[in-house]
């Protein structure tokens, strides 16, 4: 039987990870995720059947109330506020390691055994708690501004002293609960300090470095009651976090560590005056100058999700071919709130994905482009973070719509984005700001096509 669930885990394993392979381009991704899910029913059958660690009465408890929250909340929850909900199953994630790190505990535990017990506490407790705060902060529950204070690291550096000496003095003497207690206390208040200097703007990148966390803590709470796939599995969580977490490090151009320690935007005070003025234009004279283009670029942001615009967007954009005018999409690896947002609207609309372009491969062609029309983006094309030393996101890179020969920006008003800063993009001498919610003026350029 052994050798069977064994055999099952190794199937299991090569299936998450050609099915992870598939996830890489967006024609095969959801191929590869009925893989992967495919993959996970494998292994839980496997670790049902292993007679060893089955206690059905419990799984049964806990599918039914895990699973009864799980689907109640995933159909309640908004598109929009998908990264909290992100933020909080990476924090459950690692609370679960914790959980199962704990349970683990025997009076003949070997030492390597009590280490992995304390790596699974330690880093399932970090993700945790820091999953809470990162959820705090993008649901403005909590403020999104960085929380620094004198002496941070020295504490930090006493929190993770102290987490040290405990678990070695738990691991010497695992019958001492006080030693465990002390290791799951800190961690927990680890987590917290971890996050809390960490600016609202910087937090995609700290939920996909949570999302590793939580794989990590998995991986090691898989040492811990010695489990072959949940090792495997966590693995696999551990390292595709982390190479996203450094995509989205080279998306907003900055280092690991500068995203860590530095706090984004504290003492930085946006310079330079913004200097221009705002352009209005109706739908009417909008549609004119769009049926003249030959080449259009669109740029959607956090905006075409909060307007669920993507299906306007696509018949707008079908019009526009009919018109026989080139049409491409400028994606952003930040756009919206959560890695692929953008992505994953415009495919539910069955915009092809061909016409899906990134960021370097949209910026070569934005000089030959008639319009740019941005649809609720605002962060993601503001020029300062090329032009204005002085701002916060100077450095990052963008969708560069003010080379385009007009850009129109479909927003409400003059509110400024996730970062809170100005953006001289629109005041610019090409730039026409079309007001209102986004489907709305799409809807209203549609009628005017039609
Ligand atoms: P921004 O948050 O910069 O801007 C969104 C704009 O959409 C706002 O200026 C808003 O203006 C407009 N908007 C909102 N609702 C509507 C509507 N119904 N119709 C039309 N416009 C609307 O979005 P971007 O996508 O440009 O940038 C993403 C930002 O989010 C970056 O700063 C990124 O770092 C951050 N972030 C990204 C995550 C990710 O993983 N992608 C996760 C967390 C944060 P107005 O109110 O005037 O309409």
């Amino acid at each position: 039987m052994d050798i069977t669930i064994q055999f099952a885990y190794v199937v299991a394993a090569a299936l998450f990870i050609f099915g992870l392979k598939q996830l890489g381009s967006p024609a095969t991704a959801r191929r590869g995720n009925m893989i992967s899910s495919f993959g996970m029913l494998l292994a839980i059958v496997a670790a049902l059947l292993d007679q060893g660690i089955v206690d059905y009465q419990w799984i049964v408890i806990g599918i039914i109330i895990g699973g009864g929250i799980g689907a109640t909340v995933a159909r309640m929850v908004e598109m929009t506020s998908m990264p909290e909900m992100v933020a909080l199953f990476n924090g459950f994630g690692g609370m679960a390691s914790l959980l199962v790190g704990m349970a683990a505990i025997a009076p003949d535990s070997a030492t390597f055994t009590l280490v992995t017990i304390v790596l699974s506490i330690l880093i399932g407790g970090v993700t945790f708690t820091g999953s809470l705060v990162a959820y705090g902060k993008l649901s403005e529950r909590i403020s999104s501004a960085p929380v620094l204070f004198a002496k941070q690291q020295v504490v930090n550096g006493l929190i993770v002293a102290g987490i040290v000496i405990s678990g070695l003095l738990f691991a010497n003497n695992p019958d001492t609960g006080f030693w465990l207690f002390l290791v799951v206390v800190l961690s927990l208040a680890f987590g917290i300090m971890v996050v809390i200097p960490i600016g609202g703007a910087d937090m995609p990148v700290v939920i996909s470095l949570l999302n590793s966390y939580s794989g990590l803590a998995a991986c090691a709470a898989g040492f811990a009651v010695d489990n072959n796939i949940l090792i495997v599995a966590g693995s696999l969580v551990g390292a595709s976090g982390i190479i996203l977490t450094q995509i989205m490090c080279k998306a907003m151009n900055r280092s690991l560590s500068n995203v860590l320690f530095s706090g984004f935007g504290s003492g930085v005070v946006e310079t330079a005056e913004v200097e221009g003025e705002i352009k209005p234009i109706s739908v009417d004279d909008a549609y004119y100058v769009l049926e003249a283009a030959s080449s259009v670029a669109i740029i959607p942001g956090y905006g075409m999700a909060v307007a669920q615009a993507q299906h306007v967007v696509k018949e707008l954009m079908e019009l526009l071919e009919e018109n026989g005018c080139e049409v491409n999409f400028g994606i952003h690896p930040v756009a919206g709130r959560m890695p692929g947002h953008m992505n994953v609207l415009l495919a539910e609309a069955d915009v092809p994905y061909d016409q899906l372009l990134e960021m370097d491969d949209i910026n070569p062609r934005m000089e030959t482009v008639d319009v740019a029309i941005v649809i609720g983006a605002n962060d993601v094309v503001n020029p300062a973070a090329r032009e204005n030393e002085g701002s916060p996101i100077y450095g990052m890179p963008v969708i560069n719509v003010d080379q385009a020969r007009t850009v129109f920006v479909l927003k409400r008003s003059m509110a400024s984005g996730f970062a809170g800063i100005e953006n001289p993009l629109f005041y610019k001498e090409n730039t026409r700001m079309l007001f209102g919610d986004a489907k709305e003026s799409i809807g209203g350029l549609i009628r005017e096509f039609s």
